[in-house]
């Protein structure tokens, strides 16, 4: 039997209401490939199929422990009262938990109540959260919730909320559908979660900064996904193409037949239209080693080759030793950092001891451009004419739920 108890207390409602600082969003990297290969091994069978309209978001992965603050009067499943250890915060009463696996009966699942949203990492959370055996002496934290609550956290982590509506709107039909997407390839493979919340998905911060403006843009849109030969598509976006978008294949190396370049003039004034970087030639050539491109050093670079839509496909890097090696575009951008080199549209030039880029755009470039969704709502454009822009041939369904 498992431990089930109900934590004592009660406290005032946590107003999450008041003014929302305006985001950074950040570089955004959906892969189509990269993450089920890791989790097919950690599948887990379910005794029921979970509801579309409830997502499960891994928030924090392989942890080696799990910090959660829950509020008083939430319940408590799985793991005993002894771990828990009463704090104040901001006049309030929470109990904090400190789980590692040698904690946990079985998954601990906790639920929270009117006093307020659980915490992990400093981010609030509503719904569930489960703590579960990750194997090896990891934890996994999921948060499993209703859709609409998830697509508000994505709205907060992914664009600044004081943005147009109508490009609200768009982010959220995006998000969505990618959400779907998603939920149905994890339920297929049996995955204990839908998705993780980080780039390589979508950005989700919890509850934290939702505001007026993101509720109302996924309430407008709610069950609204894009479709394409009546099947979800994979909505992938990122902050800015600079200038136009491309292609699934020249990213992933398939085609998409929704994901096609398409030009972009609306994100010329947004804030990652343009960027520079600079490295030392040396820590480029030990971080080109580390991604298993062995260089010495880096002398010049030659046959830069690039796409119809001017983003770097392959270079060839050549070192003092006489060694060449030619990258994908794609592989020099992540062995580099993304947050260094943003896109793969870009110029180099070797200076003296140092690499200096130029480049416009911020993240892989398929799909909806952040920057050129807020210049097409600016412009007049409508949600749908948005993302009927930045994805080929797709239909705007509406689901029975959120
Ligand atoms: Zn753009």
């Amino acid at each position: 039997m498992k431990p089930r108890f109900l934590l004592p207390g009660f406290l005032s409602l946590l107003l999450l209401t008041g003014c929302v600082p305006l985001r950074t969003y950040t570089d955004y990297e959906t892969t189509t490939t990269t993450v089920e290969s890791s989790l097919s091994d950690r599948a887990v069978p379910r005794e029921k199929p979970l509801p579309v309209h409830l997502v499960r978001v891994a928030i924090a992965v392989r942890q080696p422990s799990a910090r959660l603050l829950v509020p008083s009067g939430a319940s408590v499943t799985g793991v005993s009262s002894l771990n828990a250890r009463t704090v104040e915060q901001g006049g309030h009463k929470y109990y904090s938990f400190d789980l590692t696996v040698h904690d946990l009966q079985g998954p601990a699942v906790f639920r929270s109540n009117e006093n307020g949203d659980m915490q992990v990492n400093g981010n609030r959370y509503r719904g569930t959260l489960e703590v579960l055996d990750d194997h090896d002496g990891y934890v996994t934290v999921i948060n499993e919730l209703p859709m609409a609550d998830y697509l508000m956290g994505v709205l907060a982590g992914e664009i600044p909320s004081s943005w147009p509506m109508e490009a609200l709107k768009a982010q959220a039909v995006a998000a969505r559908t990618f959400a779907v997407y998603k939920q149905m390839e994890a339920r297929r493979k049996n995955l204990p979660f839908d998705l993780e919340n980080t780039t390589q998905y979508q950005m989700y911060l919890g509850s934290r900064l939702v505001n007026q403006n993101i509720s109302q843009a996924v309430l407008e849109t709610r069950g609204e996904i894009m479709t394409y030969q009546d099947q979800p598509i994979m909505a992938v976006f990122h902050s800015n193409c600079g200038g136009e978008t491309t292609g699934a294949e020249e990213v992933w190396g398939r085609p998409m037949p929704y994901l096609r370049p398409v030009d972009c003039s609306f994100d010329r004034k947004g804030k990652h239209y343009k960027w520079q970087a600079e490295m030392g030639i040396a820590e480029a050539a030990r971080k080109l080693r580390a991604a298993h491109i062995p260089l010495y050093d880096i002398s010049h670079i030659d046959s830069i080759r690039r796409g119809d839509g001017g983003r770097v496909l392959s270079l060839v890097l050549n070192d003092g030793n006489g060694r060449s090696q030619k990258i994908k575009g794609a592989a020099f951008r992540m062995a580099l950092g993304p947050d260094v080199i943003r896109s793969t549209r870009f110029d180099v030039k070797l200076e003296g001891p140092k690499m200096v880029f130029t480049g416009t755009g911020w993240g892989h470039g398929v799909g909806m451009c952040q920057d050129g969704a807020c210049g097409m709502a600016k412009a007049g454009y409508g949600a749908f004419d948005i993302l009927r822009h930045y994805y080929y041939g797709i239909i705007l369904d509406k689901m029975n739920s959120d």
